[in-house]
């Protein structure tokens, strides 16, 4: 499971923005997961509440995971189009040639903390 590597390190990031703005606990951790990376939201979501017991820091809080789209771009007649709705084939062409132009990143996009 890559997933449990990648939470480490959203775990030690979030140390980071914790430790530099001398919070004591965060809420929520806001990452994005594009549909072209092979991370699995279901197994990120199960890692969580594993490693989120590690770090005082992260106990108790939640994981919000936004899930962008893979968008490609046909190489033959440039069309833009979701990749898992079109199962990869332009639907103007019909071709399996294509640029992916979203959905390759995983990063974290917002950490939350609550107002006190
Ligand atoms: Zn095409």
């Amino acid at each position: 499971m890559h997933e449990l590597t990648l939470l480490y390190g959203v775990a030690e990031k979030v140390q980071q923005v914790v430790k530099e703005n001398g919070l004591e606990k965060i809420d929520a951790v806001v990452v994005e997961v594009g549909e072209a990376t092979a991370v699995v939201p279901e197994f990120l979501r199960d890692g969580y509440s594993v490693i989120s017991d590690d770090y005082d820091f992260l106990r108790g809080s939640e994981l919000i995971i936004d899930v962008i789209k893979a968008v490609g771009r046909c190489r033959s007649c440039g069309r833009e189009f979701p990749i898992n709705e079109c199962r990869g084939i332009c639907p103007d062409c019909g071709s399996f040639d294509k640029d992916v132009i979203a959905g390759t990143d995983f990063f974290i996009k917002e950490v939350r903390v609550m107002e006190t």
